[in-house]
């Protein structure tokens, strides 16, 4: 795991950015540790999500937007529900993952391709179609074997279908899908 570069240039903007995104005001963290000791992924993270808030004080902008802990945090929200400063630290990562894609820095492509190849079935389908997603992720990503053993017991036991679910107002949620699109390239 890797430590805080205190010592490197702080950016000012990058601080405003993140706490304009996120909605949250990360200078209230005070680095109890709480929300590191309640993250179920933080064995595979380079930085703990702590330190992550650290790094954002402290205006670190190419680190905490390189870093890998970003895309692996399953925003399961452990960290929000136990910080004591009612930061919503989870909230903040996901703000990050925004600021990091929209910057070209996504660390994990494989990451990013699921995430992007699941709102893709669900702008076609209004909903996510599984096995679409899993044979389009495994096409972008040459990840063919993966875990494609569970595939028959899955469909005998109807865990995934054949073919995508009909759902009424499936354009609608295409169209939204669309606009907020469209409203990032502009
Ligand atoms: S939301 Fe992300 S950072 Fe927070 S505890 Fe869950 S996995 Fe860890
Ligand atoms: S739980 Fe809250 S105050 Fe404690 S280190 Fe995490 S973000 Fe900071």
């Amino acid at each position: 795991m890797n430590t805080v570069r205190l010592g490197a240039s702080t950016d000012k903007e990058f601080i405003e950015s993140v706490a304009t995104e996120s909605g949250q005001d990360v200078r209230r963290c005070y680095q109890c540790g709480k929300c590191t000791a309640g993250c179920p992924f933080s064995f595979a993270y380079d930085y703990p999500v702590s330190q992550i808030m650290r790094m954002v004080q402290a205006g670190q902008k190419d680190a905490v937007l390189s870093s890998r802990a970003i895309w692996l945090c399953g925003s399961c929200q452990a960290c929000t529900t136990r910080c004591p400063c009612n930061i919503d630290v989870a909230g903040v990562m996901e703000a990050l993952r925004h600021m990091a894609r929209r910057e070209g820095y996504a660390t994990e492509k494989a990451v990013k391709t699921f995430w992007d190849t699941f709102l893709k079935t669900v702008e076609r389908n209004g909903r996510v179609y599984e096995l679409g997603l899993v044979v389009e992720f495994m096409a972008r990503t040459g990840r063919v074997f993966t875990d494609v053993d569970l595939a028959p017991t899955m469909l005998l036991k109807q865990k995934i279908d054949l073919l995508p679910h009909k759902i009424k107002g499936k354009e609608a949620v295409g169209d939204i899908i669309r606009k907020f699109k469209a409203r990032k390239t502009t």
